[in-house]
């Protein structure tokens, strides 16, 4: 009835809301076509084969100081994890050989938004971490493998994130993580493998969006990060 009226809704709240969300919708995949377009015109060769177009959620990006109270909490949480043998099991393969080259530059640009889950898992640091760790130190108690890995928490940390996420992300080496961290793999991330592994060479326009505002935009393409600025959410100025 409202369609027929030429109105976008009927006034009902539901109705409302699913045409402001068509709307926001549509709103977005004119900001895609138009950053597609921008690359395109940095790279003519991709007019022939567009690029897929990822989306992507902001991470937290201000930092906040490693305090006695998060090492505090970190060592008492891990001791406790040794003692019940508290395991965070996670299958799958390390996406650092799982995924094919190139595809991790997508984590560059994201800037690590699952490492906030890692803020509440206390780094999945588990039983099974620190027992890796300990049988690669000849069997040393627990107690250092909790000193070494407290000694490796950077000065400062993403704010409300795991302690181990620095500025420039993971201050541990992979060897030192848990399987999740090694494992984890999002939906972006698969989809950008997936295309990859059909064509090493294949582009990808990535947009950080958070409701109407766009955070930022870049082409990838061969693990390069190329801005594409200027860009703007729906509703946003400039949009
Ligand atoms: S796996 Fe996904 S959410 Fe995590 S850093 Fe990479 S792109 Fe970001
Ligand atoms: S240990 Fe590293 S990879 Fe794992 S959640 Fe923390 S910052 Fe992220």
């Amino acid at each position: 009835m409202a369609q027929r009226r030429g109105v976008p809704h009927c006034g009902a709240a539901a109705c409302r809301q699913r045409a402001h969300a068509a709307t926001l919708q549509a709103g977005w995949q004119r900001v895609a076509a138009l950053a597609v377009q921008q690359a395109s015109a940095l790279q003519p060769s991709l007019r022939e084969r567009p690029p897929v177009v990822l989306w992507l959620r902001p991470a937290q990006r201000e930092m906040e100081p490693v305090g006695p109270a998060l090492r505090e909490s970190l060592a008492t949480a891990w001791r406790a994890a040794v003692a019940e043998g508290h395991r965070h099991d996670y299958a799958g393969r390390d996406s650092a050989t799982a995924l094919p080259d190139g595809a991790h530059a997508l984590c560059a640009q994201c800037g690590g938004a699952c490492c906030t889950l890692g803020g509440g898992y206390h780094a999945f640091v588990d039983a099974d971490v620190i027992g890796r760790w300990q049988a690669a130190h000849d069997g040393a108690g627990a107690e250092a493998a909790i000193a070494d890995y407290l000694a490796r928490l950077p000065e400062e940390h993403v704010h409300g994130a795991c302690g181990f996420q620095a500025a420039g992300g993971c201050v541990l080496p992979r060897e030192l993580r848990a399987d999740v961290c090694n494992r984890y793999v999002c939906e972006p991330l698969q989809a950008l493998g997936d295309a990859l592994a059909d064509d090493k060479h294949r582009a990808a326009v990535v947009l950080t969006a958070d409701g109407r505002r766009l955070e930022r935009a870049a082409l990838l393409q061969r693990g390069q990060r190329q801005p594409l600025p200027g860009l703007a959410g729906p509703g946003e100025a400039g949009a």
